[in-house]
């Protein structure tokens, strides 16, 4: 049976000391709050990977990267590989986020690259997809959404593909305060997890977690992750404080 998972992308925000605080709050918050009834995954900066890594627990708090690089080593200046990524001790991490693909210029087939070398370094991907405003008024969101798993993921055996999360974040949700209603949300998680029945199959479908990200909070998480096929949420700014993140953390 699929996971609940709630995981925070950071995104570009703390200092590594700020960074490692704040990490500090959430491995203690999870610790004492028992049995929970989702993992839990902090993304962070590339730059806070080892200094995070070495003050959580990361059998209860799993690490992600927010990104890596379409090549595993060379001349690439600035860039960051999954083998590196994986060295940090980070099990996870995000790819696909419309931030990447937007501001950098992230195409499916660069995306394609990336996840082929994550899992061959052995990280766990959460690999996000959404639409725009015009694409959910235009009516093409499920088209969008479509080719943006087909394309970067569908060349997958179905044992590779058990080691991804889809993350749901409809753009015109993201950082904006609006967020999709719980039953837009499940008609695009149940249309999702319906692609990944036709490729691989009705067990790996109902074996694969489908998180929902934009503008989730501790107010409205409770009615989002009681949808049938809403399995815990990727969670920009409300994850920057222990506090909201927990909130949403023990929404379930
Ligand atoms: C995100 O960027 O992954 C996200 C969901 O952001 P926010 O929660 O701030 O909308």
């Amino acid at each position: 049976m699929r996971k609940n998972i709630v995981a925070g992308n950071w995104k570009m925000n703390t200092t590594v000391p700020e960074g490692v605080k704040l990490a500090k709050e959430v491995n203690d918050a999870v610790a004492a709050a028992g049995d929970l009834k989702c993992d839990v995954v902090i993304g962070v900066p590339f730059t806070h990977l080892t200094a995070v890594k070495a003050v959580i627990d990361i059998n209860k708090v799993g690490l992600a990267a927010e990104n890596c690089a379409d090549h595993t080593s060379g001349a690439y200046t600035g860039e960051v590989s999954a083998p590196m990524v994986a060295s940090t001790g980070a099990n996870y991490v995000i790819l696909g986020h419309s931030e990447r693909r937007g501001y950098y210029g992230e195409t499916y087939e660069i995306l394609k690259n990336k996840v082929d070398l994550a899992l061959e370094s052995g990280l766990k991907i959460i690999f996000c997809c959404g639409e725009s405003l015009e694409e959910r008024e235009n009516g093409s969101f499920k088209e969008v959404i479509k080719a943006e798993l087909a394309d970067s993921l569908f060349h997958l055996s179905a044992e590779a593909f058990a080691n991804i999360v889809i993350a749901y974040e409809p753009i015109w949700a993201i950082g904006t305060g609006k967020t999709a209603t719980s039953d837009q949300a499940q008609e695009v998680h149940a249309f999702i997890r319906g692609l990944v029945a036709e490729k691989y199959g009705e067990q790996v479908a109902n074996d694969t977690t489908i998180l929902y990200g934009g503008s989730c909070k501790p107010a409205n998480a409770p009615e989002l992750f009681a949808k049938p096929d809403i399995d815990g949420g990727l969670i920009g700014g409300a994850s920057l404080k222990a506090e909201s993140f927990m909130g949403i953390v023990t929404a379930f």
